[in-house]
């Protein structure tokens, strides 16, 4: 089959990605839009499958500007929309860049530019007993609920430092669930330290304030505890699966039964497209991590290669459709289909608006930074899941690292121990590994290199790549 071309791909269907396809569909560019989801939306509106009804599906008012975006880039006509598909890799050919995908559509595209708005992923957190079956990220819990409306499990503890924690709490009461607990690291007295110095500003963003207000207000009167200051130290099972959490509160040790346990402990940009093309990254503080750096038009350092939304630093959804608009104008300006004079008119109010935002932004980060309340893990947790490396064998691999005299990255280690080199090429490990780094030589976490990014930028079957003969 002849490879696709396009004026752009976009990688992501989130509300980064339509925002920029509105855009550029209006300025006359050829198009396509990329998602691993069947349907866009993205994670915060991923829609059920086409087969599933979800009755009142994200129906609340925080919702309702995202939907009206999302119908309007649903009923863009020229928009070629390629869903069940993965962006595996990203390479400069030609004067643009050649995409290899995966899964439903299979082989590659070539587009002149490429924005990445791949969103984020949950910060995953080791722990002891955090790979016993029924404990799972609160994203990955969101994901059943809004994708299919299903609630695993009798009983359920959520746990960590984010707000997003009480949304889907009160989401699952809603959809039937028994919610056991909701219980914030930090405590009340570090969160009233924290807070005044950014409350004032983001009042003027004050709808995501009161969701989470009325979110707890819900939660109390559904009886579902709540507690701040309550740091969940292990996870235990019986027979093999999840029984409940042990927990540290003032001194004083309790444990809560359940059978599922989410973790939510912030959220991680999703760069490593960006990073594999050679773009440059920052760490993202404060849950870790690498947003990608760009100028005021979503470029990146790499001509021809723009970010926006969560891949560019994790600022919420509202801040992805400025900054997938931005990439739009910046984009059509940069291919000559609108005037500079216009890109500049055009970009003007979406500047302000995500400027207005940044106040809420930072109360967010404020609160739910998790530096200080992480739970800590035994020599026998596993660091890296998919290749089985535990606390100690990383901490072995450390010391031999130091011991040689090599330098101490996290692609040393992974050479040594195999940290980071399985199925999820290190997405789940990189922060755990980077962290225990930081501990045995002093040297910031900040300024330290993470794994270097490889193809495939996600799982696939050998067979899928193989070409058919
Ligand atoms: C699981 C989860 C649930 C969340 N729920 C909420 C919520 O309820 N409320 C809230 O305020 N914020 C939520 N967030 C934060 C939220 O992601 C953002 O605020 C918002 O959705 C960001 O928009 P975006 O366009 O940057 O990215 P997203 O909406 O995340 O869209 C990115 C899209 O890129 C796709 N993608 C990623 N990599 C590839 C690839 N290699 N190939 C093909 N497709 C790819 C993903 O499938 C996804 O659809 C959630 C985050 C996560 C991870």
């Amino acid at each position: 089959m002849a490879e696709a071309a396009y004026d752009v791909a976009i990688v992501g269907a989130g509300p980064a990605g339509q925002a920029a396809a509105e855009r550029l569909i209006a300025a006359g560019m050829s198009v396509c839009m990329i998602d691993e989801q069947q349907r866009p939306g993205g994670q915060i509106l991923r829609q059920p499958a086409p087969e599933h009804r979800v009755a009142g599906w994200m129906s609340g008012r925080l919702y309702r500007h995202l939907q009206a975006q999302l119908r309007r880039a649903e009923a863009l006509a020229t928009l070629d929309f390629i869903g069940g598909t993965s962006v595996l890799g990203l390479w400069r050919a030609g004067d643009g860049f050649r995409l290899s995908l995966g899964g439903q559509r299979m082989g590659s595209i070539t587009a002149r530019r490429v924005l990445v708005a791949a969103g984020c992923y949950d910060m995953p957190v080791p722990l002891p007993g955090w790979t016993l079956p029924g404990v799972m990220s609160a994203g990955g819990l969101q994901t059943l609920l809004k994708g299919q409306q299903i609630v695993p499990g009798q009983a359920i503890i959520l746990f960590g430092t984010h707000p997003l924690m009480l949304v889907l709490a009160q989401q699952l009461v809603e959809a039937g669930a028994t919610v056991r607990a909701v219980l914030f690291a930090q405590p009340l007295g570090d969160l009233l330290w924290r807070m005044p110095r950014h409350v004032l500003a983001a009042l003027s963003h004050g709808g995501p304030l009161l969701a989470v207000l009325h979110s707890w207000w819900v939660l109390r009167r559904a009886g579902v505890l709540l507690r701040l200051g309550a740091r969940v130290e292990r996870l235990v099972g019986a027979k093999d699966v999840l029984a409940g959490a042990d927990i540290i509160e003032r001194g004083a040790s309790y444990r809560i039964e359940g059978d599922i346990a989410a973790m939510c402990f912030g959220f991680l940009p999703q760069s490593d497209l960006p990073r594999a093309a050679g773009a440059d990254v920052r760490s993202a503080d404060p849950a870790g991590g690498w947003e990608t750096i760009h100028d005021g038009g979503m470029r990146s350092s790499v001509p021809g290669l723009y970010v926006a939304g969560e891949t560019s630093g994790v600022t919420g959804a509202d801040a992805a459709l400025l900054e997938g608009a931005l990439a739009g104008v910046a984009m059509a300006a940069d291919a000559g289909r609108i005037s500079p004079a216009d890109a500049k008119r055009l970009a003007a109010p979406l500047r302000r608006k995500r400027a207005r935002l940044r106040a809420f932004v930072d109360l967010l980060r404020t609160v739910a930074d998790p530096r200080g309340y992480l739970p800590v893990p035994a020599p026998d947790t596993l660091i890296c899941r998919c290749e089985d490396v535990s606390a100690a064998s990383l901490d072995a691999a450390i010391a031999d690292a130091v011991t040689l005299g090599t330098q101490v990255s996290a692609s040393a280690v992974k050479l040594r121990c195999r940290a980071g080199m399985g199925l999820c090429q290190g997405r789940s490990c990189e922060w755990g590994v980077m962290q225990r780094i930081a501990a045995a030589t002093g040297a910031p976490m900040t300024s330290m290199p993470g794994f270097r990014p490889r193809y495939p930028a996600r799982p696939m079957p050998i067979a899928d790549l193989i070409e058919p003969a």
